[in-house]
């Protein structure tokens, strides 16, 4: 079917308490391995470009290949502009034929924020009623030396959410709540505040975004490190920490570092144990399947399974 605007997959999501998983990609293979899972399990999916995937692969390039990837299979797909930073990023998008984007002004004040994401809403409905994801609070993650007022200060303030919705007008929120980006989550136990994502949600009552949500696979990491890879203190979220999130009210889930890992683990393993091979199909194919079967994991998991 036709790209879908997110907005119409979160009404069922954001009603029947599950999430949806955004997974990132800059190539053909990733995207295969999304749409693939998605068919299987019968599962709505996000698919993602970084204004650095975009610059990689080629704006037209990209819409072109999902887009005709997703008519050809009957699972709802959205592809979505992850952490946009200026109005420009979000009109390229929008204008390319995005049916979701991210304006990320979070490092902004809270009246550049509701400024910057105010306008991106204006011109993401105006134009084909696109659907519009902004940040509040920041997702720094949390080290050992930062005390709890300044751990505080750095989470979503849900009354200045309420604010934020008000003026914005914008469609999801992604809520600093504990979890950071990249591999190296948490230097202690895993400290996302469960409590504020519920609190949040009954206040806003749209659907709020977890970003930084990779579980950090430690087979893919040790796999890496047994075949010459060096990847040291990574940590990630636990399957009792998505389910508690989603079950007060999260209906996005961003997931790109378990991606990224498991497919370098499988590369890396074929690399040294076929050292003769030189066909990029041999390497890349079982890759993509294993970020496949990666995905419809998550996918089980967030409970979109079976939604579409
Ligand atoms: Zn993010």
């Amino acid at each position: 079917m036709p790209l879908e605007i997110l907005g119409k997959m979160y009404e069922k999501a954001n009603k029947e308490y599950y999430a949806i998983g955004q997974f990132n990609f800059s190539n053909l293979e990733f995207l295969q391995s999304a749409l693939d899972a998605a068919e299987e399990m019968k599962s709505p999916v996000i698919v993602a470009l970084s204004t650095g995937a975009i610059k990689y692969g080629g704006i037209k390039n990209l819409v072109a290949l999902t887009s005709t990837m997703a008519d050809q299979i009957s699972a709802p797909v959205a592809l979505h502009l992850d952490h946009g930073a200026t109005l420009d990023d979000v009109k390229m998008c929008v204008d390319a034929g995005f049916t979701s984007v991210m304006i990320d002004g979070s490092h902004h004040s809270l009246e550049e924020n509701i400024k910057l994401t105010r306008q991106a809403v204006d011109y993401a409905h105006a134009n084909g009623g696109i659907t519009v994801e902004a940040e509040l609070g920041r997702l720094g993650g949390i080290e050992d030396d930062v005390n709890v007022d300044e751990r505080d200060a750095r989470l979503t303030d849900p009354e200045e959410a309420v604010r934020f919705l008000e003026e914005s007008g914008c469609d999801a929120l992604a809520v600093a709540v504990g979890t950071s980006h990249g591999a190296y989550k948490f230097k202690g136990e895993n400290a996302i505040d469960f409590d504020r994502i519920k609190i949040i949600k009954e206040k806003l009552g749209i659907p709020l975004v977890l970003h930084g949500a990779s579980s950090v696979d430690p087979e893919s990491v040790a796999q890496i490190n047994e075949y010459g890879g060096k990847i040291e203190g990574a940590k990630g979220l636990d399957a009792e920490s998505y389910k508690k999130a989603i079950e007060r009210g999260i209906n996005k889930v961003n997931i790109d570092t378990d991606l990224r890992l498991r497919w370098t683990a499988t590369m890396r393993k074929l690399m040294v144990e076929k050292p003769g091979e030189f066909d990029p199909r041999k390497y890349l194919g079982p890759a993509r399947d294993a970020v496949k079967e990666l995905i419809k994991q998550k996918m089980k998991l967030l409970g979109s399974a079976g939604m579409a």
